[in-house]
């Protein structure tokens, strides 16, 4: 099947039915569901943009299966040219959502490019995991499949570790049997963002939660699932759409994107969809050995970079509105707002200019740019919302509903609250974006997703800790100290 379209997107998880809770009851249909269908829209909308006749070229390239088009974050990159185009179709997605859906399926096609890539590193488990993850790969880049992916173990204590970078067992995803039909995995995960939207769950490690040298083997494995797979139930926290109009939420009622919960309650995985099993030590190299952290890492860095330019335009014309564009701390907050946007688009640039073939044969992004982009970007998101609650301070409070417009106030409304740039309804539509993106429930776990979906930020700066080669300038700076 060629790059699917929305319509068939919707019909696919339709038809799926995957076993989806939320406020106490079971969703019979996610796509109509009130929570939900907005997400699931949206995400529609960016399966069309592959059939838009402006966009088609940007968007899809030729598989090297079928010779139909296929969406291009499949693409399995080998120029540095392959990366560029990568971004540009990542980029088109993320203006869509202004960045506000991390998860769109771009995310998982590159990752699972990455492993399908790597696929001589399974073999090493067992010679048939290597042709698994490959077809897996095909199917899914064949079908234009939606994934999700869930990787942390829950956690029953944060006591101090010997090293924070692995994770207890005790509450863990495990493998409690073995059968010809393949394996029976038992346990909680977390989190599934998109779960409830998706076609098929992967459960690999994660490089920031490993699993103790010593751990037993039955918690080591990686696979792939549809998520309606018999004993799979997704768990959604409550939903930040609340069926209001774009006007009063215009991020939440387009982009809930949804975190859950997976309970795996004796699911059988079949044995052609499992990819590594059993192995402690190759289950904690994946991720390092097969560099799908740096493919996702530039999905990722090409979504901050949009994030960065909304937030840009946005706080320019909330500024704008409120006349303080002469204030000099107000110039200082966009400064600092223009900072973090030209450090991800250099760090961007650097990765694909630094780009190589790695072992796999695939045109890999340069690593450190991405990382520090990461990293980096944990500490500027939080301090961005913070710059929009400076430049908005109690506009992001007087702030009417849309029926406020037509209701008995609507004339004091319109007499008092235009500026000399904008009219009372102009100055309210966009504070209600900016209230959308800094304030409101979406936006505080838009917050906390940049803050821990790739992993903390001090789990990620140890791992950047060990992985920096810092002794060329170490031993520079020895023989400056030595010199006579
Ligand atoms: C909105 C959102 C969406 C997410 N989506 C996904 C997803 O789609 N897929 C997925 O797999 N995961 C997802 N996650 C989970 C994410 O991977 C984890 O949040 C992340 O790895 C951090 O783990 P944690 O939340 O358990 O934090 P914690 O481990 O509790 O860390 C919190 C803080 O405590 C510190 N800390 C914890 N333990 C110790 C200790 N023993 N000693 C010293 N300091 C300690 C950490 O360094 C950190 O600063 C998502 C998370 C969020 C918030």
């Amino acid at each position: 099947m060629p790059a699917r379209t929305g319509a068939q997107y919707i019909a696919g998880l339709k038809e799926q039915a995957t076993k989806v809770f939320i406020h106490g009851e079971q969703v019979e249909d996610v796509t109509s569901h009130p929570a939900l269908r907005n997400g699931v829209n949206t995400l529609a909308g960016l399966y069309d943009m592959q059939h838009d006749p402006k966009l088609k070229d940007q968007m899809t390239y030729v598989s090297p299966d079928t010779g139909q088009r296929v969406g291009l974050s499949f693409i399995t990159p080998k120029t540095k040219e392959d990366l560029e185009q990568r971004h540009t179709m990542m980029a088109n997605w993320a203006k869509v959502t202004c960045g506000m859906m991390g998860r769109t399926p771009d995310f998982m096609n590159v990752t699972m490019m990455a492993m399908a890539s790597a696929g001589d590193y399974f073999a090493q488990n067992r010679p048939e995991f290597k042709k698994n993850i490959q077809d897996y790969f095909t199917y899914i880049r064949e079908n234009d499949l939606v994934l999700t992916h869930t990787l942390v173990n829950l956690q029953r204590s944060r006591a101090p570790l010997a090293t924070l970078l692995e994770d207890q067992t005790d509450v863990a995803l495990s493998v409690v049997k073995e059968t010809d039909a393949g394996v029976v995995v038992r346990g909680p995960r977390l989190l599934a963002t998109l779960g409830p939207l998706a076609d098929e769950i992967a459960v690999y490690p994660a490089r920031n939660h490993r699993l103790p040298a010593d751990a037993q083997e039955k918690y080591s494995f990686a696979f792939a699932i549809p998520c309606n797979t018999p004993g799979l139930k997704f768990l959604c926290r409550e939903s930040f759409d609340l069926g209001r109009s774009h006007f009063d939420h215009p991020l939440a009622s387009r982009f809930e994107e949804m975190d859950a919960i997976v309970f795996f309650d004796d699911v059988l995985v079949p044995w052609e969809r499992v990819f590594l099993l059993g192995d402690v030590e190759l289950c904690n190299g994946v991720s390092e050995k097969t560099n799908r952290n740096i493919h996702s890492g530039h999905q990722v860095v090409t979504k901050q970079v949009v994030k960065c330019e909304f937030v840009l335009g946005l706080a320019n014309m909330m500024v704008e509105t409120l006349g303080s564009g002469q204030i000099p701390q107000v110039q200082q907050m966009i400064a600092e707002v223009i900072e973090n946007l030209e450090v991800m688009k250099a760090c961007l640039r650097a990765s694909e200019a630094d780009a190589a073939l790695d072992q796999w044969g695939v045109m890999c992004p340069s690593q450190m740019p991405l990382r520090v982009a990461r990293n980096m970007f944990i500490r500027m998101y939080p301090r961005m919302a913070e710059i929009l609650h400076l430049l908005g301070s109690s506009s992001l409070m007087a702030l009417p509903t849309e029926a406020d417009l037509s209701g008995p106030l609507a004339k004091d409304i319109e007499q008092y609250l235009d500026t000399d740039t904008a009219s009372a309804e102009e100055r309210i539509r966009l504070f209600r974006l900016a209230w959308d993106t800094c304030c409101s429930a979406f936006a505080s776990r838009q917050v906390l997703y940049e803050r821990y979906f790739g992993g903390d930020s001090l789990r990620n700066a140890i791992i950047l800790y060990g992985l920096y080669d810092k002794q060329p300038m170490t031993q520079w700076v020895r023989e400056f100290v030595d010199q006579e």
